[in-house]
């Protein structure tokens, strides 16, 4: 595997601690960079300040270490990060790429009648060709060629969207001011040399908008792979902090872990400590996942 790089990482955002849906993605991560020998980065995406709880990020170094999953080089925070995001914007700006967005919410809504992917509305367009008079930027948008992005994902296999028709028109700074999530993971992704995303498939319906700037900012693309969303068994709904998941526990960490791993669709793992269980762990997930080319 000499000359091989892998870069892998799990960017979790701290809108709380570790809960089985996000352990389950931080796992996948960690073996699929162990599976390489590849490094792992841990990046706190922070960048939705409103969502961020304080001392959340601190709370999912804690449960990442107690539960073994050490992490290579240093901690990253999006929130300190925003002249990285400046300067994309800026180059994606002196090309004519992005453009001043005064609407609403509302008058987003009122122009549409279906719903695109996700349940959310594609942004028709309105400011594309400038801003009514009267009207203010909000946001900044990006254009969006049209064209289907095409890419594969390791546990999926082909995956396809048209951008331009599915989402339009995407948000790079928010009417807050605020960064918006996709230009944050796609500067840092290229930044910090990562080839490897491996996260939750609630993340798959980005994928196309991301290498669609990606390719924009003329940068690498990652390769991906999105693991099974964690279901709650009661209630059959994504496990996720607004469905008030419970934290990871990690006072039992091979428990923790073995239902992580078992929730990726692996049968139990029986190990008598948490070294024993994640060279296991390793072991199964390069046979099945071996090292992309
Ligand atoms: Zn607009």
């Amino acid at each position: 595997m000499s000359g091989t790089v892998y870069v892998g990482r799990f960017a979790p955002s701290p809108s709380g601690p570790l809960h089985a849906g996000s352990l389950a993605a931080a796992l996948a991560s960690w073996l699929d960079a162990r599976a390489c020998s590849g490094r792992w980065l841990v990046r706190i995406e922070d960048v939705d300040a409103p969502r961020t709880v304080a001392s959340a990020d601190e709370c999912i170094l804690a449960q990442l270490r107690a539960l073994g999953l050490h992490w290579d080089g240093e901690v990253v925070w999006q929130s300190r990060r925003g002249d990285l995001y400046q300067r994309a914007f800026d180059s994606l700006a002196a090309r004519g790429l992005v453009y001043g967005c005064g609407c609403t919410r509302r008058d987003i809504a009122d122009s549409l009648s279906g719903a695109g992917m996700d349940g959310e509305r594609p942004y028709p367009g309105t400011c594309r060709n400038g801003l009514a008079s009267g009207r203010q930027a909000r946001a900044w948008r990006v254009r969006v060629l049209p064209g289907i992005e095409h890419f594969d994902d390791r546990w999926r296999g082909p995956q396809e969207q048209d951008v331009a028709c599915a989402v339009g028109d995407f948000v790079l700074k928010r009417a807050d001011g605020l960064w918006a999530y996709q230009l944050a993971v796609v500067v840092d992704d290229a930044e910090q040399g990562v080839t490897d995303v491996v996260r939750g498939a609630d993340l798959l319906g980005s994928t196309a908008r991301q290498r669609v700037l990606g390719r924009l900012l003329g940068l690498p693309l990652p390769r991906v792979m999105h693991v099974p969303l964690v279901v709650d068994p009661v209630t059959g709904l994504k496990m996720s902090k607004q469905n008030h998941a419970q934290a990871v526990g990690t006072d039992k960490p091979v428990s923790a872990l073995d239902a992580a791993w078992r929730s990726l669709g692996f049968s139990a793992l029986p190990a008598p400590d948490v070294p024993a269980f994640l060279a296991a762990a390793t072991a199964r997930w390069a046979r099945r996942f071996p090292m992309p080319k």
